[in-house]
């Protein structure tokens, strides 16, 4: 275990990744234990750099919701669910814990009642991380913490960004003149300059809008919408072909909003859109992303009040571990495998 590791010295990368596996449930059963996000030793994030490729984290805030709340803990609900999750992945054969050290560092100590305040603190702790070479994979919350993780990963330039939801995210404001909602994020960001309009794409979208110009101002601003509509038409492989193209090999984020699913597979989310992805779906489509440039991914919007069977949070988990093993690849091609772990 990771305690173990300073008894070392040096630590060679092979001991890093042998330090940070999840626990073996050949070794503890997976019921049993403390939760952590894919059964991984928990470290504190000031600890990463330097230590893990990946941080896993919770971001429990769910203070910018419009409507129906409750992602504030989706966290701890998908820690849970994760310890469901093994090592390798059985449509890529990628095992990302062979490819990268990984660790759950907590959740960050957002501000329940501030948004802004939540923001900052949000931004401080990716901003943390980033410099200091570690990928994150976060676990919301809801859809505005994709806004501050943009605007400390960006520091080189925009990001381009592969966006899976049932909505663009990409109004203006809400409740006379509220402008950090769950559905404002990436217009937010694109005014910020962090994130690339002409290198995003969104995928899936489908929910009923108040006004067009959520999606209009999204086109005018050169985002490749392949909504729900264009997917079933056209197919999968399709949508992912032309999301790639989008993207390119330039640094990329990856979001992916719950809502996305349909409601029969994910019914424990704020607001639920019918006519959605199936679970199986949305394997095929997060598979057909490896050996991208991303440089960290969310999954954002699981609201375990609202997830009466539970499934929510599994469906969440298993698109958590599908965003690590991209992560995990990505990474590793980037750095090369003998690569020291200090380098991005
Ligand atoms: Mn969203
Ligand atoms: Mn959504």
């Amino acid at each position: 275990m990771a305690q173990n590791l300073k008894k070392t010295n040096p630590v060679t990368r092979e001991q890093r990744l042998e330090a940070y596996q999840p626990l073996s449930g050949m070794v503890l059963p997976r019921f049993a234990g403390i939760s952590t996000f894919m059964r991984l030793p928990h470290l504190s994030p000031t600890q990463a750099p330097g230590e893990i490729d990946i941080a896993i984290l919770g971001i429990p805030f769910d203070g910018a919701t419009t409507n129906r709340p409750g992602a504030r803990l989706g966290p701890r609900q998908v820690r849970e669910a994760s310890s469901l999750m093994r090592q390798v992945n059985y449509g890529t054969l990628v095992g990302p814990y062979d490819l990268c050290a990984c660790a759950d560092v907590g959740d960050v100590p957002i501000n329940p009642i501030d948004v802004v305040d939540t923001i900052r603190r949000i931004e401080a702790e990716i901003s943390y991380l980033h410099q200091g070479g570690v990928t994150p994979l976060s676990i919301g919350g809801d859809h505005i913490i994709s806004y501050p993780i943009l605007r400390a990963l960006a520091s080189k330039g925009p990001l381009g960004m592969i966006h899976i939801d049932a909505h663009s995210d990409t109004g203006d404001t809400f409740f006379g003149g509220q402008k950090l909602t769950h559905g404002t994020p990436f217009r937010r960001a694109i005014e910020d300059g962090v994130l690339d309009p002409k290198r995003t794409v969104q995928i899936g979208i489908r929910g009923t809008m108040y006004s067009a110009d959520e999606r209009q101002w999204a086109l005018d601003q050169g985002i490749r919408i392949i909504d729900m509509e264009e997917v079933v038409e056209k197919g999968i492989p399709y949508a992912i072909t032309e999301a790639r193209r989008v993207v390119g090999m330039e640094p990329a984020y990856f979001t992916f909003d719950i809502d996305s699913i349909d409601p029969a597979f994910a019914p424990g989310t704020g607001t639920p859109e019918i006519g959605g992805f199936t679970s199986r779906e949305a394997l095929q489509l997060v598979r057909g992303f490896r050996h991208l440039n991303l440089i960290g991914a969310d999954m954002v919007e699981v609201s375990p009040p609202l997830d009466q069977s539970g499934n929510t949070a599994l469906v969440g988990a298993s698109i958590a571990f599908e965003l690590l093993c991209l992560l995990a690849e990505a990474r590793s091609e980037r750095i090369g495998k003998d690569a020291q772990l200090s380098v991005v």
